[in-house]
């Protein structure tokens, strides 16, 4: 059912060149986005608005049990147009809808409104979906779909490798400054506005792989932490008060699973929806379609990786999805569902043993799929120290930082045991 605040955006808004405001959440993968949006003749801006009076705004413009990530992504279009840079007349909203049943679908309603609440409700909210809500001026396309796509295997290449390298860089800065100038020159490349040949990707993947190995790095052991949780909380430094930063401060080496098994999970609980509910008949040959494209890619990148440099490949994701088994049904769907506690398995599978999981306050699907899978992974995998991090407007972030210190010290303690054995076995 169409919502009753629907402002259609129109193919007039696009010929006038309307702003279409995007919130932001990882800055690489989103940077290449925006340029490919953009050489389909968007105005597009992806938002990269930061301190407080964002979640100041988005508490002024939301009720105060709204979630987390729900409040912060309307701050960040409330402050935005109220900082008097935008004219809201030739400005247009932008956010992703999956379909499902958590914000990434219902935020809309609550940015429309907020909106109506700023008295601005003729500001146009576009969904991007594929079919949840229609507008006559921005179409999905079969191009916009797969060049995002590239933007997003670009981003997750790009965010692993420089995670990997950041802990042993000798010139501090290396990776970040890489990063930086990948992010420009690739997507220039993708906002080219040209069809670009699967075997230039290819070649750009080799070239990434080939920059990042470059990089003068000093061998040393790192505790590993990986971070999963709640999409939002888990990317965007912003709504989790720089954790990865945080993290690599105290020196532990993070490791961030990519966006692409979100999309992978998204297309696989499509596909699964059909042989459990009969549902998506219409939609089910282009879901699966792009699960096993985007499957392979993770797989071609994975093995240009491991071929050509001695940085860690990427599991599978069947593989992944295969890890839910035994803990948690992948009918279970709802926020992160089954994904986040297959990720934090498959997390410890690759040694990775210490996880922060990062989750909105009083997020019920991922504190079941996250806390709640706790004692279950610790009874099949008792070296594994998770620690469950809240992230909400009132949160402390002293608080937060002390709990991450406390796992830090647990995970350096039988980090160094571990070594320490090892040294002794080298030496008897
Ligand atoms: S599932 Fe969690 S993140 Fe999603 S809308 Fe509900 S509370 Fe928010």
């Amino acid at each position: 059912m169409q919502d009753k605040h629907f402002v259609p955006f129109t193919k007039e808004m696009k010929k006038q060149g309307y702003t279409i405001l995007v919130p932001n959440m990882l800055g690489t993968h989103f940077k290449l986005a925006e340029k490919v949006v953009r050489s389909h003749g968007y105005n597009v801006e992806v938002l990269d608005t930061s301190g407080p009076q964002v979640i100041e705004t988005g508490l002024r413009y939301t009720h105060n049990d709204a979630c987390y990530p729900a409040m912060f992504v309307v701050g960040q279009f409330m402050d935005a147009l109220n900082s008097g840079k935008y004219d809201p007349h030739k400005t247009a909203l932008m956010m992703y809808q999956t379909g499902g049943g958590c914000r990434a679908s219902n935020y809309i309603s609550l940015i429309r409104k907020a909106l109506k609440k700023a008295g601005m409700e003729y500001i146009p909210v576009i969904s991007f979906s594929l079919g949840v809500e229609k507008h006559p001026g921005f179409k999905v396309t079969v191009p916009l779909i797969y060049e995002l796509l590239y933007a997003i295997f670009y981003g997750d290449l790009i965010m692993s490798l420089a995670n990997e390298v950041r802990p042993c860089e000798i010139n501090i800065g290396d990776a970040d400054r890489l990063t930086e100038r990948l992010t420009q020159e690739l997507g220039d490349e993708l906002g080219a506005g040209k069809n670009i040949r699967h075997s230039q990707i290819r070649k750009n993947y080799r070239m990434i792989v080939q920059k990042f190995a470059e990089i003068p790095i000093v061998k040393r052991d790192a505790v590993k932490v990986g971070v999963v949780g709640e999409i939002f909380v888990k990317y965007s430094a912003l709504a989790n008060n720089h954790l990865q930063r945080f993290l690599e401060k105290e020196g532990a080496e993070v490791i961030m699973p990519g966006l692409m098994d979100f999309l992978c999970y998204c297309m696989f609980n499509a596909c699964e929806d059909r042989g459990l509910f009969g549902s998506n008949a219409y939609l089910y040959p282009i879901y699966k379609m792009l699960y096993k494209f985007m499957c392979r890619s993770k797989d071609e990148i994975s093995k240009i990786i491991t071929e050509n440099s001695d940085f860690r490949g990427w599991t599978p994701f069947p593989e992944i999805a295969g890890m839910a088994e035994g803990y948690i049904s992948t009918g279970v769907k709802m926020g992160e569902g089954w994904l986040l506690t297959a990720e934090m398995v498959e997390l410890s599978s690759i040694g990775c043993k210490n996880i922060v999981c990062a989750q909105p306050f009083g997020c019920l699907p991922n504190h079941i799929c996250g806390k709640g899978m706790m004692q279950r992974l610790n009874e099949k995998n008792p070296d594994v120290n998770i620690v469950a991090i809240d992230y909400d407007a009132s949160a402390s972030r002293v608080n937060q930082e002390n709990r991450l210190k406390l796992m830090l010290f647990n995970a350096n303690r039988v980090f160094k045991s571990v070594v320490h054995n090892d040294n002794d076995d080298m030496v008897a």
